[in-house]
């Protein structure tokens, strides 16, 4: 007998025929000699709704704690109504909340984190033969408040159940087939990753691709627990995401994203000596801004050039930290935010040399100048203007997706 925890968001649960369709997948699995938890995400839209009812009623600045009662109240509603429709197909289910369910996090509200979860309730559901099935996204912390996880917190939610039972998969049902190559709105020839490895889907969502949330694939990591990306309209396979051993296919290029929602932020003629970077980054540190890429130059004439990527929601306020302690520095500063990264992503570039100069030349010859490099061992992305996003991806995809994975060649 497996345990399968399965994970079903807002969309597959977006109306009652879904949720009525949800309910005899998960039964189906049950009766097919498994062991069920299911997850759910509150329905389509609900979570945008008591967004926009708590900024308004907390006049754009809601009271932390009761924006957590309020956000997870989605979710309450959810697991009432699937466990409703399992039992009308007459299959023993019990709903669970965050708290009921012992999903304990830290008191960070809005922004939790999962430390434990004490599996003893879940457990006892689970021996008697009942679904158990469980509300995404929220939590309670050692007081006892209501705590959410973030937007999209719901794979986390089931992720974290998948690895604190010990789960043999964790399916997540989303209104996409598995993994793709690329983003198929822009790229008809993207094609479903059968497999691929959990740093590859780390760096993949980091990078842009927003089939599941950063921190779901660090927990499946740390525990072992393959996630199974696959649709909720149909039976077929998706993609799984597993143990780098376990990837068959390792390819140069498995993946190439996009990620519209950055800004950079060049400080000219700072002076280089010891101490400068920590004047510009940490009045950003403080104001709680994540900086993503930095590039130095090197100094010619005893200044140097310095940029970096921030999210572009926290632009306007980075450039404005970034001009204060300019100012102090006797540096000028520049902003841009009409910038894309764009990056490849691939196993297969740990023993194959020449993917980075061939991502330039495939640019280059598109026309499309590059501002910024970054690389890590397993992906490669820039910084390009916006407007040239469509066609640096379906290049890239082009040269590395289509043409195979079989160049460039090996080294030696
Ligand atoms: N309902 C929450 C949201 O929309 C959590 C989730 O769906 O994962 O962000
Ligand atoms: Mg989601």
């Amino acid at each position: 007998m497996a345990l399968v925890v399965q994970k079903f968001g807002g969309t597959s649960v977006g109306d009652p025929d879904r949720i009525r369709n949800v309910a005899r997948r998960v039964v189906e699995t049950a009766r097919a000699g498994n062991q069920v938890v299911v997850c759910v995400s509150a329905m389509a839209g609900e979570t945008d709704g008591l967004v926009a009812l708590g900024q308004d009623l907390g006049e754009g600045d809601p009271t932390p704690r009761e924006y957590d009662v309020l956000l997870a109240t989605g979710e309450q509603k959810t697991i009432a109504l699937l466990a409703m429709a399992i039992h009308r197909l007459g299959h023993d289910a019990e709903s669970l909340t965050g708290w009921q369910l012992g999903m304990r996090t830290d008191a960070s509200h809005n922004r939790a984190r999962i430390q434990e979860i004490d599996c003893g309730r879940l457990r006892a559901v689970l021996d008697r033969g009942a679904v158990a099935v469980v509300a995404g996204f929220q939590g309670v912390d050692d007081d006892r408040n209501i705590t959410t996880l973030g937007r999209g917190g719901s794979d986390t939610s089931a992720v974290a159940v998948a690895c604190a039972l010990g789960a043999d998969v964790c399916e997540i049902y989303t209104d996409v087939d598995g993994v793709y190559t690329t983003d198929p709105r822009m790229v008809p020839s993207a094609r479903k990753l059968a497999r691929i490895s959990f740093d590859e889907m780390l760096e993949m969502a980091s990078l842009g691709a927003k089939v599941l949330q950063v921190r779901s694939v660090k927990f499946a990591k740390r525990y072992g627990v393959p996630i199974h990306v696959r649709s909720s309209f149909h039976s077929a396979e998706g993609t799984w995401v597993t143990r780098e051993e376990d990837v068959m296919e390792r390819l140069v290029v498995s993946g190439v994203t996009y990620n519209r929602d950055e800004a950079k932020i060049t400080f000219r003629k700072v002076e280089d000596q010891p101490g400068v970077a920590g004047r510009i980054f940490d009045p950003l540190s403080e104001a709680g801004i994540v900086v993503d890429m930095i590039v130095q130059n090197l100094s010619s004439d005893g200044t140097t050039d310095m940029t970096f990527t921030v999210p572009v929601g926290d632009y306007a306020n980075a450039l404005k930290l970034a001009q204060d302690a300019a100012a102090g520095l006797g540096a000028e500063v520049e902003g841009d935010d009409a910038i894309a990264k764009i990056s490849v992503v691939g196993l297969g570039m740990k023993d194959h040399a020449g993917v980075a100069n061939r991502m330039f030349n495939v640019l280059a010859e598109e026309g499309i100048n590059i501002q910024m490099i970054s690389t890590s061992e397993i992906k490669i992305s820039v910084i390009i203007q916006e407007k040239y996003t469509e066609l640096a991806v379906r290049a890239l995809h082009d040269a590395f997706v289509d043409a195979g994975g079989d160049e460039p060649r090996e080294e030696g």
